[in-house]
């Protein structure tokens, strides 16, 4: 997520002018604007693991778009909050925290949190989706 890898083979995600590629479960019903300011813990992908991801992945089979995202700046991290107990250490709940966050020495963090925004829908099919 770091250096904007495919999620699935560590190859640059694919990237245009547009933005780095990504593949999201649809939610546009859910959210007015979706998906611009949407947190994202998945990195985003190449153009061939996106297309064999839309066919393969049991996660997108109930919808998918694919988006592209100009801005991505990182936000914080997401992992286990853990509070302090009798036998030592224990985790409580996952959260999302951000940098100065007093909580933040308390996560285990396990991923890196991005925030999409100037976000385009891409047609997957379409050939300047192939080329780049
Ligand atoms: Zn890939």
């Amino acid at each position: 997520m770091r250096h904007l890898l495919c999620q699935i083979c560590g190859t640059p995600a694919n990237r245009t002018e547009d933005g780095a590629l990504w593949l999201l479960k649809d939610d546009r019903a859910d959210w007015p604007g979706w998906p611009e300011g949407m947190t994202a813990t998945h990195p985003p992908v190449c153009l061939t693991c996106a297309h064999a991801s839309t066919r393969l992945c049991p996660h997108l089979q109930g919808g998918y778009v694919a988006v592209r995202a100009k801005n991505v700046r990182t936000l914080g991290v997401y992992g286990a909050l853990y509070q302090p107990g009798p036998l030592g250490p224990r985790p409580v709940t996952d959260i999302i925290t951000t940098p100065g966050d007093p909580r933040s020495r308390w996560v285990l963090a396990a991923q890196l949190v991005r925030v999409l925004r100037d976000c385009t829908f891409v047609d997957l099919e379409a050939p300047e989706d192939r080329t780049s």
